[in-house]
């Protein structure tokens, strides 16, 4: 993230994420930011602990943001004793929302994610995160399904929605709850802005604000207000840190940039952070390939897996497709959907993006080729890319 990544649009390839906290108007904390220091007095990552499942709590780490008072993560969530994943039973996923058929965009996070998989030996799935209803499109699940099999990328499993998993979000959340770490919050929005403006906080426009923690239980939790959403208990010190594959060493401090975040919302939907840490988890996913703009909800992600003790996989962001006014291409800018009766011309477009050469023969061949291209240099090249 940081200079390259554009502040603006939705997710592509993936749901996008919803509640309090939107991640698309955050400044994010990459490796090559100016923020990316590590804070004051903490330790430097010591050698040989896996950095993408290291928590830093150091002592001295900026004491600012909602948990105050809240204890260091502790017992299950332990990173040290978290089970790494390795390249053995790769299994890999596509994740869309159906707000819109595919774009050249959304083309580059599937072709990389498929690649990625198929060139480790992998089984390569596909998601529809389609709990955030209101934002989804009747038959832009048929339409991205058809897309993706006249591009050649097949689902290896049956195809699963996530709006038929309440079940299991459930189930995480009450898992939660019961260790404490989430609670019920009654503020609207403007609670949030006025509580914020008592503590001298000033939100700037399009930026979201920072959940101030007013229904934390140790603040006095609900006070007589009706319950409107669900938050993570964002442990404090809760700098995450891990190696994404492609962006090198990112972090970011969940606890001041982000705040206790929404899992349930307050219309009853279930919230992206949640449903992709439990879909993940429960279909086994062993490696998260997908565009660059939702690498800042990884930390989140990962605090989600500790909270549920479950594993953390391995995380790339791939390039983003900028229109040609800089933006990032996406549905809601009327991105032109993708030609499926030029599947190849769409393809060897995703592929330029991602440094493969071009192939002018079949699907099929194109995609055998870039398996192996993929497999001797899988590291795509830097930034975004303007079309
Ligand atoms: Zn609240």
């Amino acid at each position: 993230m940081g200079a390259n990544s554009p502040a603006a649009g939705p997710p592509q390839g993936e749901a996008a994420p919803s509640g309090g906290s939107d991640p698309r108007q955050r400044q994010s904390v990459g490796a090559n930011s100016p923020a990316a220091g590590p804070p004051q007095g903490e330790a430097a990552p010591s050698a040989g602990s896996d950095p993408r499942q290291r928590q830093s709590v150091g002592a001295n780490s900026p004491a600012a943001g909602p948990p105050q008072g809240e204890a260091a993560p502790s017992g299950g969530s332990d990173p040290r004793q978290r089970r790494s994943v390795g390249a053995i039973d790769y299994r890999g996923r596509f994740a869309p929302s159906p707000t819109g058929p595919l774009h050249a965009g959304s083309l580059v996070a599937a072709l990389a994610s498929w690649l990625d998989a198929k060139a480790q030996g992998g089984t390569w799935l596909v998601r529809i995160e389609d709990v955030d209803t209101p934002r989804c499109i009747p038959g832009a699940d048929q339409t991205i399904l058809q897309q993706l099999a006249a591009c050649g990328l097949i689902s290896d499993e049956p195809v699963v929605w996530q709006s038929q998993r309440s079940t299991l979000y459930q189930s995480a959340l009450d898992q939660l709850s019961e260790g404490g770490q989430v609670y019920p919050c009654g503020c609207s929005r403007k609670d949030i802005e006025a509580a914020l403006s008592a503590q001298g906080v000033h939100t700037e426009r399009h930026h979201a604000a920072v959940y101030p923690g007013t229904c934390r239980p140790e603040n006095g939790g609900l006070k007589g207000k009706p319950a409107r959403a669900w938050r993570f208990a964002v442990p404090s010190l809760s700098e995450v840190i891990w190696q994404d594959q492609q962006l090198g060493e990112q972090r970011q401090n969940v606890a001041t940039e982000v705040g206790d975040f929404v899992l349930k919302r307050a219309d009853g939907l279930w919230a992206y952070q949640l449903a992709v840490v439990v879909d993940d988890a429960a279909q086994g996913i062993t490696h998260v390939v997908r565009g660059q703009d939702l690498a800042d909800n990884t930390p989140r992600q990962i605090l989600l897996q500790q909270a549920l003790a479950l594993p953390t996989p391995t995380y790339r962001h791939t390039p983003l497709v900028l229109g040609r006014d800089g933006e990032k291409l996406s549905k809601q800018n009327q991105a032109t959907p993708l030609d499926i009766t030029q599947p190849l011309q769409s393809l060897n477009q995703a592929a330029k993006m991602l440094n493969l050469p071009n192939c002018s023969s079949t699907v099929s061949a194109a995609l055998t080729h870039w398996v192996q291209a993929w497999r001797c240099a899988p590291r795509a090249r830097e930034g975004n890319v303007q079309v």
